[in-house]
């Protein structure tokens, strides 16, 4: 037995009627948004031509229904039109389109029921049709707006064709106001919705990029360009933080851990001091990986006696790691220069002692900290 769930049969419909709407125009490599737009602006005005029909049925105003049906005729072959020709070539058709249908209800109807406001749907659904061609987009509303005053002087110097009654022009004007309100809700919901999605993508592309740019590939570590940017960034905020403590460390031996074990292996000894170093340094304190198996870190609002017992601890640490691979057990050692910034004093300077009291723990035997 074939069992339907309910509700099924009218939610197939409506994604038929969605993907009807989506369809892609023939011609590839255009966005098909402005094509979905016109088409659902299409739709609206079809359906706002039928409610107008229907209302003159019951006045059995046969010229006034003909000339609806006529016009309905006209925006269906539109709608077609839109899945074989180019969206901008279907949007010229259609502001053709438009502008021969308002003025002609201009012509018939008055000024009255407000069908000249379909004009800002034109102008709106313009602006946001490509991101190119600022002066065709001004063109374009200047030639609207000076439509719109010729209009009105049209209207106001001649009777209408098919004058309404007072009641008759209140209803058209809702059924008026409310087609455009909804016309124009949909092209900026729309395009709107489309520049808010790319903005937050460009934004989440962009944070992307400044931490690639930010950090080292192999040990995930900042890298030497962050690191400086965040010894600026402490010099600046100097008047919040009260000194601090900057150390340059360096492995020892390392070029014989590569020529015994490869440069793979070294790599595997870089990252597992990366390891120790995130794992150890906590809150404000910071590390970079500054040249090749050399690291920077800082310790912020920490004077160099304070430091010295962190940087100790991460000493003792990474000489307790051992670095493992097939029956091979490697650990190394490293020397630590460290000094205090002063905030009276220059960087270079303070980076230059801290290289020299590192040079002075290799000559001293090396897995020391020199401050
Ligand atoms: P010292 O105790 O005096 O610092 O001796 P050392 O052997 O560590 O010093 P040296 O400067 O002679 O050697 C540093 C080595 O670090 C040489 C270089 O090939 C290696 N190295 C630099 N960057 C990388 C890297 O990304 N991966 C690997 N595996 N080795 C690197
Ligand atoms: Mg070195
Ligand atoms: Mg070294």
């Amino acid at each position: 037995m074939d069992h339907k769930v309910p509700g099924t049969e009218s939610g197939s419909l409506f994604n038929r009627i969605v993907d009807f709407i989506n369809k892609d125009v023939e011609a590839k490599n255009e966005t098909k948004k402005l094509t979905v737009v016109i088409r659902i602006l299409l739709i609206s005005v079809m359906v706002y031509f039928s409610i107008n029909g229907i209302i003159n049925v019951k006045e059995l105003n046969f010229a006034v229904i003909l000339f609806y049906v006529l016009f309905f005729a006209i925006f269906a072959g539109l709608f077609v039109i839109s899945y074989y020709c180019r969206s901008m070539v279907t949007l010229w058709i259609f502001n053709f389109g438009m502008i021969v249908w308002i003025y002609i209800i201009l012509y018939l109807y008055g000024w009255n029921i407000g069908v000249q406001h379909f004009l800002m749907v034109m102008l709106v659904l313009f602006f946001f049709s490509s991101y190119k061609r600022y002066t065709r987009k001004i063109m374009y509303a200047v030639f609207l707006c000076a439509l719109r005053i010729l209009l009105f002087y049209i209207c106001r110097y001649r009777d209408p064709l098919w004058p309404l009654t007072a009641s008759g022009e209140n209803m058209l004007q809702i059924v008026n106001t409310i087609t455009i309100f909804w016309c124009l809700s949909v092209v900026v919901f729309i395009f709107s919705n489309n520049s808010q999605e790319l903005e937050r993508k460009l934004m989440d592309y962009n944070m992307q990029l400044e931490e690639l740019a930010n950090t080292d590939a192999l040990t995930g570590l900042n890298n030497r360009r962050k690191a400086l940017q965040y010894m600026e960034y402490l010099i600046q905020k100097s008047s919040d933080y009260t000194t601090f403590s900057l150390c340059i460390c360096d492995i020892d031996f390392f070029k014989k851990v590569n020529d015994n074990y490869g440069h793979d292996f070294g790599d595997e000894v870089l990252k597992g001091i990366s390891q120790i170093f995130k794992k150890e340094l906590k809150g404000k304190d910071f590390v970079a990986r500054w040249g090749g198996e050399e690291f920077l870190l800082l310790f912020p609002d920490c004077n160099r006696d304070d430091a010295y017992l962190k940087v100790e601890n991460i000493r003792d640490k990474i000489k307790s790691m051992k670095i493992r691979r097939d029956d091979i057990e490697v650990s190394v050692t490293m020397t630590f220069g460290l000094t205090e910034y002063d905030f009276n004093s220059d960087l270079v300077a303070s980076i230059k002692e801290a290289d020299e009291r590192l040079y002075q723990g290799k000559e001293q035997g090396r897995d020391r900290i020199i401050y």
